[in-house]
């Protein structure tokens, strides 16, 4: 097995990774460290976890003890797509280059120019940088990029995703044509390749197979899935994960739940906040402000359940998450176990619960194959036989705004709260008559519309039906249909 000491770092570099308690490196460390100290360009498939941020840091500190940097050109560019993992980054560096004598400056929103502007004055050595606020600064004219010798791409896929690129072309050519590149992406979509081929020169490649095992201290569990009508999919999909998120009580401190698509992840924030849930939506689209703010809330426990799309979660590092939701199955197997990876960390208990449609079977079936093992069924908390005959009236408006979301948010938001105000208090009973606990701690406003849907339980068919003990008729629980042909 490689030894940090067989890679030839710095002297003072494996000091300090030695105190910082790494044994061996990780094996994307141990592939990209050596052609990164030949100078070669490298083109790094790996995801956050793998130790990648060292792979690219150490080498780079090596290369750069020798030297010194000069006033307003710094020597080495790393790029991040947001201001956490920049900010992530930086940290990183600080610990590795606890023994060296280098410099850095953060380039990122929330931090004051003034303060970059004069570390950028005096020169130094690392800059590590978002796009927008790096091309900021360079047309402000406090920067020059003719002195980059080693320029840095992180998480390069999920640049793409926030709509980066152009800029990260932009940056490439104002550097030096003889810098040297480190590239890395956990996937390498059609983009992403064309930029590698553009602006890598003969790298070496190297690719980290994802993890294939999840760590067993989750416990998963699917449950699946059928609509009484196609046209009520995702209204009786959101009303499934409201009764699961209540069917775990006060076990559930906090969650992600995992959505496909950008749109769904709109949605099903929006769904759950209008039922009295503390949760938010994070993806790509978002702006950064309100990206950070979400992030800050979940990882300070402020905020309860964070809907979120595969990239925008990736990095995101919240030591402990209680609970997963898959409300769809990933399209790529190996994204579930990325996905529940982000409960029980560091040998915490976590659950993860993936909502399965009969379409999603295939993809179910990826994904057990990538385990090697069958996740556990888990009973539905709701019927839907029984929903085939309630009248939903928060689903119209609901599909409505998501249909609308793309060209308007804030309209369709306004236009909503109307008629989610009437819709509200019927729906929820639904849940709580069929979620076997239902938690207080979390949403007093869902609560208090429970109460009020209760007292209506009569009149509403997908609630317990009061009054017929445990003798109700059978035919009473069956559909229109059903009855049609019974
Ligand atoms: P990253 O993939 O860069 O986000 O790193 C994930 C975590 O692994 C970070 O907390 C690092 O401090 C840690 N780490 C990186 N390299 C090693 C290593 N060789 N041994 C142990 N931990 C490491």
């Amino acid at each position: 097995m490689t030894k940090f000491t067989d890679l030839n770092l710095n002297p003072k570099v494996l000091k300090a990774i030695e105190e910082a308690g790494y044994e061996s490196p990780t094996p994307i460390q141990a592939g990209a460290i050596p052609p990164a100290l030949q100078g070669r360009d490298v083109l790094g498939i790996a995801q956050t976890g793998t130790g990648k941020t060292a792979s690219f840091t150490l080498p780079m500190i090596t290369l750069l003890a020798r030297g010194r940097a000069r006033a307003r050109m710094p020597r080495s560019l790393v790029l991040c797509p947001t201001r956490e993992l920049a900010a992530q980054v930086a940290e990183n560096f600080d610990i590795y280059t606890k023994h060296l004598k280098l410099t850095k400056a953060l380039l990122i929103g929330g931090v004051s120019f003034k303060e970059q502007d004069a570390l950028i004055d005096k020169g130094v050595d690392v800059l590590i940088a978002t796009p927008g606020r790096l091309l900021d600064h360079f047309e402000r004219g406090k920067l020059l990029l003719t002195g980059v010798q080693i320029m840095v791409v992180d998480e390069a896929d999920r640049m793409l995703d926030m709509g980066f690129i152009p800029d990260i072309e932009r940056i490439f050519s104002l550097t030096p044509f003889t810098r040297q590149t480190l590239f890395f992406s956990a996937t390498m979509a059609p983009e992403i390749e064309r930029v590698t081929n553009t602006f890598l020169s003969n790298p070496e490649r190297i690719e980290i197979a994802r993890q294939a095992t999840a760590s067993e201290t989750i416990e998963q569990s699917v449950v699946t899935f059928k609509a009484s009508r196609r046209d009520r999919e995702g209204s009786e999909k959101r009303r499934l994960l409201r009764a699961l998120i209540d069917a775990e009580g006060d076990k559930l401190t906090n969650a992600i739940v995992f959505c496909n698509r950008k749109m769904d992840v709109d949605v099903v924030a929006k769904s759950l906040k209008k039922y009295g849930y503390d949760a938010a939506p994070i993806h790509g689209d978002l702006d950064q402000s309100q990206r950070t703010k979400t992030l800050d809330g979940f990882r300070e426990g402020s905020l309860r359940l964070l809907v979120a799309s595969d990239v925008a979660a990736r990095g995101l590092d919240v030591p402990s998450v209680s609970h997963v939701f898959n409300f769809d199955v990933p399209s790529h197997a190996e994204d579930y176990v990325h996905r529940i990876g982000r409960t029980g960390r560091a040998g915490r208990e976590g659950k993860a619960i993936t909502l399965c449609s009969a379409r999603d079977d295939k993809l179910l079936d990826a994904v057990e194959r990538l385990l090697q093992k069958p996740i556990p069924r888990q009973e539905s908390p709701l019927s839907f036989k029984s929903a085939e005959v309630s009248e939903e009236p928060e689903k119209k408006s609901e599909e409505r705004s998501s249909a609308s979301k793309s060209s308007s948010s804030r309209s369709s938001s306004s236009s909503r709260s109307s008629s989610s105000k009437a819709a509200a208090p019927k729906a929820a009973s639904a849940a709580s008559s069929s979620s076997p606990s239902s938690s207080s701690k979390s949403s007093p406003s869902r609560s208090s519309s429970s109460k009020s849907g209760s007292s209506r339980s009569g009149s509403s068919r997908d609630s317990k039906v009061v009054g017929m003990g445990d003798h109700m008729p059978s035919f009473i629980a069956l559909s229109f249909e059903e009855r049609r042909t019974a």
